[in-house]
């Protein structure tokens, strides 16, 4: 199933083919035998059903022309076309000698036997034959000069010599229209046919290409969509089971941004080389998208499928090498059974990623079956969703702030907003669910927009309570920079709310800046230029990619919490942190490390160099009158 189907282009059966030339052929012989016999019946009839020799020749011939009739085929065709053709000259010869010589009706057959001639053989016999029938011509003319020949009307007008000039005339010229008339249909006829393999040839490499992936040479959802539903008619009857097995490279965005786009995509290549090793008469491999790979594997039973899956899952995460580098890939995958689980690509497909981002969402399964529970916590996140779109305009959305202390005073410098959703429907709903759901749904742009007004509201209220300095940190996601419209709202709330654009820091994660780069540089230059400043949030935990501090202009870095909570135990993680620290310094970009619960952290911290600290040791993320009498307790 998996190797390229090479059409052979139809124009291949054509005028000059071994076939047509046979069937040709053919259709003469039978012309030919139809006209002797015909000729025979009247030479009987007309000599009262006596045979003479003229009938015996002609008996003859038929029975030659039936054995010819017989003895046709491809390698024989030219071979018994010039056989056909000396045969009837020989014959037409003949009859004139026992007939009436050049003035004999058989003479008319001459120019009918060199157009034959063309059409069945090449150049060497019609050349012999014009030859042939020219001394025929001479021959019968001196037969009748001589005498030997009887039963001749002469005319005193056109002498005998006058006659045979004529008919040579008469043939040379007829021989050489038919020929440059058939040979130049014969040439206008092959450059038609040419063309049209080409074109077909084109067609065929484009109806391949739009089956066939380019990079990988494998097929593609349309191929699949025939090969799932020809299984599925046949599975009825044999009663197997069919596992619609999606393969997603999750990490295909970071090997792009920390190798290439050429090393992505040669251990795609590679990969696809390794599923095709699994592939045979049960099993299918297909390319969906860029990162998905679909196999279809036909089993009898379940426990086939899962050790074929463990097999496939451990082949993709051996190291791929290409170049000079080795590339770890990391495959998601998630199955979907037929009949089970769906009946068409679609459900089948559905539901396979329904069961790979269960995977993906925290679980250490190598690979997920899909189960019905996860199609009604998709119901159930559709529901959510469609609750947070009306939680704006229903004032379900709260903002909680939590502080982030100077380490070394331990005074409060700022606060980062953090979104809380009480719905009155499922109840309290952490960020870390809805806000993933709101970047799937595009109902982020419009939370985003929400948490910078309250945010920059907040901070103007802190300041008019006195507490001029602080500034507030605001969550971003990859979303807000697609309208290419946050600079202007961000500036036109700021513009309201009365607050300068250095109170406010934007925090982006790593991942967001891969999409798109140019523009989101551009958005970021241009907010920047106002005033405002970024921050790298829960820096180590993505690709960690030093490049992007100095390509944004970062003024801020957020170590990631999981880093930080360890320091005390691990020397590995306080070096890394430690690292990092000196990194940032050095570029002079300021640091703060998350998650801070404990006074031992906070000190080694401090004594780390770093400058700032955001934790439950200081406090939870608190709503707005709770932050503000924090912020008096602070600096009594
Ligand atoms: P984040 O931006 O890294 O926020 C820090 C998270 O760590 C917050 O979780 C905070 O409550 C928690 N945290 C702070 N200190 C400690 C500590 O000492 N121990 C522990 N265990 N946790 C601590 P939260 O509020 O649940 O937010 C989770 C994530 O949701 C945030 O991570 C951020 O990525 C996202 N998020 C929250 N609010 C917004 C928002 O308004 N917009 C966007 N786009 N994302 C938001
Ligand atoms: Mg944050
Ligand atoms: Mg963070």
């Amino acid at each position: 199933m998996m190797a390229l189907p090479d059409e052979v282009p139809r124009s291949s059966i054509t005028l000059f083919s071994d076939q047509a030339k046979v069937h040709r052929l053919r259709l003469t012989l039978k012309i030919l035998t139809t006209i002797l016999a015909l000729l025979l019946f009247s030479e009987l009839f007309f000599n009262d059903f006596l045979p003479t020799t003229l009938a015996f020749a002609m008996f003859s011939s038929i029975i030659i022309l039936v054995f010819f009739f017989l003895w046709a085929s491809a390698d024989t065709c030219s071979v018994i076309s010039g056989m056909v053709l000396w045969s009837v000259a020989v014959f037409i010869t003949y009859a004139c000698w026992l007939g009436n010589g050049i003035f004999d009706t058989s003479v008319l057959a001459f120019p009918c036997l060199l157009m034959l001639a063309i059409v069945l053989s090449g150049k060497l016999i019609f050349i012999s034959l014009f030859v042939y029938l020219v001394s025929a011509l001479c021959f019968f003319a001196f037969a009748h000069s001589q005498g030997l020949l009887s039963g001749a009307l002469l005319f005193e007008s056109l002498p005998l010599w006058g006659r045979v000039f004529s008919y040579i005339i008469t043939l040379t010229f007829f021989s050489i229209g038919v020929f440059y008339i058939f040979s130049d249909i014969r040439k206008r006829f092959k450059k038609i046919l040419e063309k049209n393999a080409s074109l077909e040839l084109a067609i065929n490499q484009l109806r391949k290409r739009s089956r066939y992936d380019q990079l990988t040479q494998l097929p593609n959802d349309q191929v699949c969509k025939t090969d799932l539903d020809s299984i599925l008619q046949q599975q009825k009857t044999s009663g197997n089971i069919l596992a619609f097995i999606t393969l997603n490279v999750s990490n295909q965005h970071s090997i792009k941004m920390n190798y290439s786009h050429r090393i992505c995509d040669e251990s795609l290549k590679q990969l696809a080389n390794r599923l095709i090793s699994f592939s045979n008469d049960n099993t299918s491999i297909y390319r969906f998208q860029e990162n998905e790979f679909v196999i279809l594997k036909n089993s009898i039973d379940y426990r086939g499928i899962s050790s074929f899956v463990e097999k496939v899952h451990q082949a993709c995460c051996h190291t791929f090498h290409v170049t000079d580098f080795d590339v770890v890939l990391q495959p998601d995958i998630g199955i979907a059974l037929a009949p089970f689980d769906g009946s068409t690509m679609a459900d089948l497909r559905h539901n396979s990623h329904l069961a790979m981002h269960t995977k993906s969402a925290g679980e250490k399964a190598d690979f997920n079956f899909f189960d019905q529970a996860m199609a009604i916590q998709e119901q159930e996140k559709l529901q959510l969703t469609k609750a947070l779109r009306n939680a704006i305009q229903n004032n379900e959305l709260v903002l909680h702030f939590q502080p982030k202390v100077d380490l070394a005073t331990e005074k409060i410098i700022g606060a980062e907003a953090l979104i809380r959703w009480i719905s009155p429907e499922f109840g309290f709903i952490p960020p870390t669910v809805f806000i993933p759901l709101a970047e799937q749904t595009g109902v982020i742009t419009d939370i985003t927009h929400w948490v910078i007004e309250h945010s920059v509201n907040a901070c103007k209220q802190w300041q008019e309570l006195g507490f001029t300095k602080l500034c507030i940190a605001v969550n971003l996601s990859a979303e807000d920079f697609k309208r290419g419209n946050l600079a202007m709202h961000t500036m036109a709330l700021l513009h309201q709310a009365n607050l300068p654009a250095h109170f406010l820091e934007l925090e982006l994660t790593e991942s967001m800046l891969m999409d798109d780069i140019n523009s989101i540089q551009k958005q970021i230059n241009e907010l920047r230029s106002f005033g405002i400043s970024f921050a790298i949030d829960d820096f180590g935990t993505g690709y960690s990619n030093l490049g992007y501090l100095t390509k944004f202009n970062v003024s801020i870095l957020k170590l990631d919490r999981s880093f930080v909570m360890n320091i005390c135990q691990s020397s590995n993680e306080l070096q890394i942190v430690k690292a990092i620290i000196e990194m940032s310094k050095s570029l002079n970009i300021t640091n703060v490390a998350e998650g801070i619960e404990d006074k031992e952290t906070a000190n080694l911290l401090a004594k780390l160099g770093c400058e700032i600290g955001q934790g439950y040791l200081w406090s939870k993320p608190l709503p707005q009158q709770e932050f503000i009498a924090l912020l008096s307790e602070n600096n009594a």
